[in-house]
This record gives C-alpha cells, structure tokens and sequence, in this order.
C-alpha cells in the first residue's frame, strides 16, 4: 500500500517533472508493448492533428504513440530507465487516476483502520464501564463504611480534643504554678539575703560601739600622755640647766686643772729625789 503520496512538481522550460513519488510500482509498464508503434501513428493520438514540420511527432514513453508537444507537456518518473521521461497526456492521467484512487484506498484503509481501533476502544471502555459500575457499588458500600468510620474518628477526636484542652489548661496552670513557685523561691531567697544583710548591718553597729568606745578610752590615754609628756618636757628642760651647769662646772674644773698642773709640777720637783739628783 501506499504510505505517503506526496509528489513535487517543478517547472522547467515547458515541462512539469513529477518527481519524489514514494511508489511507482502504480506506474505499469506493459513489457510486450511495441515500440515502433509511433511509427505508425501519422496524427497526435490525443488531439488527432496531423504531424507536419511545424508539429513534431514525440513519443511518449509509456505507451509508445506518437503525440505533439502539447499533448505531452508532462515528463514523470520512469522505472525502466530511472529517470524523467516523456508521457503524455492520456497515460498521465491514467497515472494521476490511480494514483489518486491509490490515495483514496490509502485514507479508506486508515479511516478503517481508525474505524475499528474506536470500536475496540469503545468496547474496552464499556466492559471497563460495567466493570467499574459494579466496582462503583462496592465502592459505595466500603466508602459508606469508611464514612462511617471517619464520623466515629472525628466523635472520638472531638472528645480527645475536649479531653486535649483540658490536659493544655491543667499543663498551663501547673505551669504557671511552676513560675509562681520560682518566684516565690527568688522572693524567699531575696528574703533571706535582706536579713543576712540586716544581720550584717547590726554586726557592723556593734563594731562601731566597740570602736567608738576604744576611741574614747584612747582619746583618754592621748591625754595622760599628753600631761605626761607636758610633765617630761618640764623635766626635761630641768635636765637641760642642770646639764649646762654641769658643763660649766666642769669648764671650770677643766680651768682649775690647767691651774693646778704648773704647781703639781712645782710640788713635784722639789720633793722628788730623782728629779733632784738630776
Ligand atoms: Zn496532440
Ligand atoms: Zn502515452
């Protein structure tokens, strides 16, 4: 059969070459046709005008008459030769007829073939129909069931969820208890710290009664020493007469000395023997 019937037409001089054509098995060559046959032919087949100088006698190469150029403008595909050949007009349409009943043939034989595809399709689709239909009632009975179950679940989680709000609140007040609890810790522990400091504080007021009586007795002491100190100057300024007294008696005794050692020596020399001899 033919798959694609596609055919370009190009122009050239005076012709029309019909080329690409997928199948040219449609091109029919009678291999007993006689090729002298044009011999015979005096006038065109086709327009019947005879053959003069002025009309050329050409020879279509299919069917082997002789025609004029008119009657054979067109040049298509030719088996035995593999090339563009002369054909005239009656043998290109009798080409152009089968070609196109080929086509015909073709698109019937497609649309059958579409034709009876639908048909198993539509078959297919019915049988999965009743399938599904009868598929459809158990369907119906199991999603009525789930129905069911999906009420019982959304009862059940209704009272879980009450049941849920009331464990949140208990978990939010216990929460806040807990808070209230740490404040009251920190409060305690506040608490505790203030009358350490208390404590501390009147520790330290003792300290301070303790040291404002040391400062009293020594501010005391400070003035005994004081008098005493007072008494020991005047001594002391005593002392200081009494010693300068005492230097200058002995200044003087020092004098009386220096007096005293020319006689001692006078005494001397007169009485001793030794210094007499001498
Ligand atoms: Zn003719
Ligand atoms: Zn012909």
């Amino acid at each position: 059969m033919v798959d694609s019937l596609s055919f370009e037409y190009s122009n050239t001089s005076d012709s029309l070459i019909l080329s690409n054509i997928v199948n040219f098995q449609l091109i029919i060559i009678d291999p007993n046709v006689n090729k002298d046959i044009y011999l015979m032919d005096s006038s065109c087949l086709i327009c019947k005008n005879k053959f003069i100088l002025a009309r050329h006698k050409y020879r279509c190469k299919f069917c082997w008459h002789g025609v004029c150029a008119k009657c054979s403008k067109q040049k298509t595909y030719h088996p035995t030769y593999e090339c563009a050949k002369r054909i005239c007009d009656e043998c290109f349409k009798a080409y152009i007829y089968k070609l196109s009943n080929a086509s015909i043939e073709n698109e019937v034989s497609r649309s059958k073939k579409v034709i009876e595809e639908l048909h198993y399709y539509i078959k297919n689709t019915t049988e999965t129909v009743c399938r599904d239909s009868k598929t459809t009632g158990i369907l119906k009975e199991k999603y009525e069931a789930i129905d069911n179950e999906i009420k019982n679940i959304e009862m059940r989680s209704k009272l879980r969820e009450s049941a849920d709000e009331k464990t949140k609140e208990n978990s939010r007040i216990s929460k806040e208890i807990g808070i209230i609890e740490i404040e009251n810790n920190f409060r305690r522990r506040k608490t505790r710290m203030a009358e350490d400091r208390v404590i501390w504080v009147r520790k330290l007021d003792d300290k301070l009664g303790e040291a404002i009586k040391d400062r009293i007795l020594l501010s005391k002491e400070a003035r005994m020493l004081e008098s005493k100190l007072k008494n020991y100057n005047e001594k002391r300024k005593q002392i200081d007469g009494m010693h300068d007294t005492l230097f200058k008696l002995r200044e003087h005794k020092k004098s009386l000395y220096r007096q005293l050692a020319p006689l001692n020596k006078e005494a001397h020399n007169e009485s001793c023997l030794e210094c007499i001899i001498q």
